[in-house]
């Protein structure tokens, strides 16, 4: 599956009522078919792991030492001046004002997003902050597709469509791979592929708000799907839930 986010010029064929929920680990390819749904419905977009990683990076900047108090990561983490823009053909993250999306994909703070994102604070103010967002799309009528870790199970647990993408571990570092490699940052498949491993262990692990499929989630395991195929599925899904506009 393509992971580059390819259909930036997706045509428009249905609007979309309500949230789109999508949950997976990292390199299932939930970005690239979240965005191109979101467009080609001329829908909101919102992905929730960047918010995570913007915030990670605001800790990172802070240079805190080993052994500071979590209270004081977690006033770092989310002090700051953190705005998600929700357009799917070019979603944007600033922190302070700066747009920081290519900063927050760099190995730092990949590192150490699953340690930030685990601290209970920190996830209630990014729900908050996301429940903002997605009320106002669906308050605009336009509907919205939202990607993460806990959208199904803990953000909108009443999504219409709930959608949990799977793919092997191999799979899924190839593809980060070659998404590292697109955007110029150094990538060894090896080490990717311990990073997912260990991503995935800490996500579905964590007490608050792990990584699991909701339980009126529909599974797609994404080895053998081309993006397109994926998208194709999402749009008869729509279609079969009632959510065109
Ligand atoms: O999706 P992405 O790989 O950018 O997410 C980065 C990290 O943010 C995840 O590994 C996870 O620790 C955290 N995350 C989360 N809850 C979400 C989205 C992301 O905990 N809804």
């Amino acid at each position: 599956m393509p992971d580059d986010g390819r259909g930036a010029g997706e045509v428009v064929l249905v609007a979309l009522r309500g949230v789109v929920a999508m949950d997976g680990p990292s390199g299932t390819g939930k970005s690239t078919v979240s965005r191109r749904l979101a467009q080609s419905c001329g829908a909101a977009y919102l992905d929730t792991g960047a918010m995570y990683r913007a915030a990670t990076l605001a800790v990172l900047r802070a240079e805190l030492g080993e052994d500071t108090p979590p209270d004081r990561v977690v006033a770092v983490a989310i002090g700051r001046d953190l705005a998600s823009g929700t357009d799917p053909a070019c979603p944007t993250i600033t922190l302070d004002g700066a747009d920081v999306s290519a900063e927050i994909r760099g190995p730092e703070v990949t590192g150490l997003v699953s340690a930030v994102s685990a601290l209970p604070e920190v996830r209630t103010e990014l729900v908050a902050r996301q429940h903002e967002l997605i009320e106002k799309a669906v308050r605009d009528g336009s509907g919205i597709v939202v990607e993460g870790r806990d959208i199904g199970t803990v953000v909108v647990p009443d999504a219409p469509l709930k959608v949990y993408l799977t793919a092997s571990p191999e799979v899924r570092a190839a593809r980060r791979g070659r998404q590292d490699a697109r955007a110029g940052r150094e990538a060894d498949l090896h080490v990717t592929l311990t990073d997912v491993e260990r991503r995935d262990k800490l996500d579905s692990s964590r007490r608050i708000s792990p990584l699991y499929a909701a339980a009126d989630a529909l599974v797609l395991d994404t080895d053998n799907l081309s993006a397109d195929d994926v998208l194709a599925r999402l749009r008869t899904l729509v279609a079969e839930r009632g959510l065109e506009g």
